[in-house]
This record gives structure tokens, C-alpha cells and sequence, in this order.
């Protein structure tokens, strides 16, 4: 890539960079960490935040206070033009409006993509980026687990903004993070998924949702590492067949284990419930109880009862 290339790629990128950053401190005031916002605050120039160098991999990623982004993937992109069909389709897209956030892309379906649209180096970038400045605003990438929590908040704001993302990154990953949402709702999600560490995160949801619901988390989030390490992130795959290689490693994940985990959570959920409902006593009787406990508190009421 030419140095005039990188440039101009670098600055059409920092200006999707400072409206996302702007639409996310916005949206997730609350939950964005101090430190984190007052940095945000302080950025004069978004150019220096974005690196473009070669890593021998097509991944992007941040560190510190960078976002970097592979070369390499403009070498295979300018290798994938050889082969015919590429870019046969310009206006490809993986998912309509009403499946952005529940579909069954998968990794290979995203390369497909890249062919099929034939992207360029900078829309290749760009349908990562939005998920990439998430944990530049401080949401969590450290697991299996935390980047289908960074995925499912990336896709409900590319939703409600329209803005351009993959809507493939992390697709087993993000199920499980969609799942635990319907457990623990939407606002605790985005407080875990702005969480500095398992620490932090496991005292948040134990204070909303007892141990039981804490121990669900860390239980997920185990196995789910495991079996992500052992069986996809450990591998690395050169060359231009690299990411297909690597996508089908990926179809290899099975997180079974995790949805009997998590279906169990649900039913011990249901008999705590069913259980408390056995202990309220009959509606008049409660009624009873209710005024009971109303009068013992009102003094001039007990005061009347005396003077009878
Ligand atoms: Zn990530």
C-alpha cells in the first residue's frame, strides 16, 4: 500500500472514527468508565488514533489508545481481484435490516462477502470499525464470552444509527451474549459490557441477580474460553487462504455445553419462582396481613384503639 493510500484511507476512517465516538458517548454515558471518557474527551486529532501496519494476520484490533488495522488484508483483497465473480455484486450485504442482529452468518459467509462485494481495503476496514471503536470507548474484548457481549452492543447500534458493520463478527459468540441479555436485560448488558474486568462484572449482576446469576456468568464465560482457545484462537493460518482455513476452524466451536448450562439456569429460575408463589398466602388473607402491618405502624390509629 502506497503511503498516499494509507493516508487517505486514515483520514476517511477518522471521520467515521470521531462520529462513532460521539454517537457512543452519547448513548452509553452512563456506563462508559471516567477515566475512559475524560481520554475520549481529550482526543484532538483521530488520524493518530488509527494505525495501519502489517501484523501477519487479517484481524483488527486495540491497544492502549490505538486502533490497528492490517496491511495484509490489502494484499489479499488485491489477490482475491484475479479470481472471477469478485466484486459481481457490489450491493451484497449479509443481512437485511430485521436480521442485522439475529442471523446465522458465519465466518465463511463473511468472506464470501468480501468476494462477492468486492471490497476495497478501506471498506474492509470500515465494516469492522464500528465494533473496534466499542472497546476503544472501553467495552470489554478479553474472551470468548466479552466479544459476543462487544459484538451484540456493535450490532444494536449499527441498528438504531444505520450504521456500516459486518453483522458477522463473532456469530456463535454473540447468541450466548443474546441469550444472557434476555436473562439480565438490556441496561445490566451494557453495564457488564463497559465492565473493567470479571471482578467488577460479577459483582454487578450478584447485586441485581444473587450468586446463582454471577456463577452463571463465570461458568459461561469458562467454557466458552475453552473451547474457543483449544479449538480456533491457538491456530494461525498464513497466506491468503489463511482466513478461510480459519473460518472453518471456527465452524468447529460447540457450545452445547453452554446451552445446557444456561437452560438449566432458567428452570432453577422458574421452581424459585413457582416455590414463592406456593408460600403467598390466599388473597384474603394477605389482605388481612397488609392492613395488619399498615395499622401497627400508624400510631393514631393504635392511639383511638387504647381510648376504646
Ligand atoms: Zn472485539
Amino acid at each position: 500500500m502506497s503511503k498516499l493510500n494509507i493516508n487517505e484511507i486514515k483520514n476517511s476512517l477518522a471521520l467515521d472514527l470521531q462520529l462513532y465516538i460521539e454517537i457512543i458517548k452519547d448513548e452509553y454515558k452512563n456506563f462508559i468508565p471516567k477515566e475512559r471518557l475524560e481520554f475520549l474527551n481529550s482526543i484532538k486529532d483521530f488520524k493518530d488514533i488509527i494505525i495501519i501496519k502489517n501484523m501477519g494476520t487479517i484481524s483488527m484490533f486495540v491497544r492502549g489508545n490505538n486502533i490497528y488495522f492490517p496491511a495484509s488484508a490489502n494484499k489479499i483483497i488485491n489477490q482475491m481481484k484475479f479470481i472471477p465473480g469478485f466484486g459481481i455484486n457490489k450491493h451484497h450485504k449479509c443481512f437485511t435490516k430485521d436480521t442485522l442482529i439475529i442471523n446465522d452468518n458465519t465466518f465463511i459467509d463473511y468472506i464470501k462477502h468480501v468476494f462477492i462485494a468486492g471490497l476495497s481495503t478501506k471498506q474492509f476496514y470500515l465494516e469492522t470499525l464500528l465494533h473496534e471503536t466499542m472497546h476503544f470507548c472501553g467495552v470489554g474484548g478479553s474472551g470468548a464470552l466479552r466479544e459476543g457481549i462487544a459484538e451484540l452492543k456493535t450490532r444494536e447500534l449499527a441498528y438504531k444509527y444505520n450504521f456500516t458493520t459486518s453483522g458477522c463478527g463473532y456469530p456463535k459468540e454473540i447468541k450466548i451474549a443474546i441469550e444472557l441479555q434476555n436473562i439480565f436485560g438490556q441496561t445490566l448488558m451494557n453495564k457488564i459490557a463497559f465492565a473493567k474486568n470479571d471482578y467488577e462484572i460479577t459483582n454487578i449482576i450478584r447485586d441485581n441477580f444473587g450468586p446463582s446469576g454471577a456463577n452463571l456468568y463465570i461458568k459461561i464465560s469458562r467454557l466458552m474460553e475453552k473451547e474457543f482457545q483449544d479449538k480456533y484462537y491457538k491456530y494461525k493460518f498464513p497466506g491468503i487462504t489463511g482466513p478461510l482455513k480459519k473460518a472453518k476452524k471456527y465452524n468447529q466451536l460447540d457450545y452445547s455445553e453452554v446451552y445446557t448450562v444456561l437452560y438449566n439456569y432458567r428452570q432453577n429460575d422458574l421452581e424459585v419462582m413457582v416455590k414463592d408463589n406456593e408460600k403467598l398466602p390466599t388473597n384474603k388473607d394477605y389482605l388481612l396481613k397488609v392492613k395488619e402491618a399498615l395499622l401497627s405502624v400508624d400510631e393514631d390509629y393504635q392511639i383511638n384503639q387504647k381510648k376504646k
